[in-house]
């Protein structure tokens, strides 16, 4: 499934392009509107809250907490077939608002449960990544004890 957002071409036309450069740089990064400050996540062209057009992409530290969580037990995604069974969070980012972010657990999944604190490590492009830089998660069990 695809969206106008996934079908711009180059890839640098994308709204959410300073995203996934900031990955490649190590940073997470994530829009906000300049005129009411309303952070936003997933990027869009247009900020939601007050209709402004201008934004900027702030670097937000990689520590979150879990909002929400699911067990994939399907395939859906054919390069992380062997990875199957694994654990997909929604990523509270308390330093952006508590904007959401999607993203891959990683390691233990001891302690998995909403409000557990995660701590993010970039990954380098990968065939697996379709050639993109990621973030990924893992539980923070120093945060959490
Ligand atoms: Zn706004």
């Amino acid at each position: 499934m695809t969206n106008e957002r996934d079908e711009v071409h180059p890839f640098e036309g994308r709204v959410d392009s300073p995203y996934w450069d900031g990955l490649g740089a190590g940073e997470l990064r994530i829009q906000r509107c300049q005129r009411c400050e309303r952070w936003s996540w997933p990027a869009d062209w247009r900020c939601p809250a007050c209709g402004g057009y201008e934004f900027r992409w702030e670097r937000v530290e990689p520590v979150g907490r879990v909002y929400s969580w699911i067990r994939s037990h399907l395939p859906f995604v054919a390069a992380y077939a062997d990875l199957v069974p694994y654990v997909n969070v929604l990523v509270e980012l308390p330093q952006a608002g508590n904007a959401r972010i999607m993203g891959l657990l990683t390691g233990d999944e001891d302690g998995i449960r909403i409000g557990a604190p995660l701590t993010g490590e970039f990954r380098p492009a990968s065939p697996r990544t379709a050639d993109l830089p990621v973030l990924t998660w893992s539980i923070d069990a120093r945060a959490a004890a």
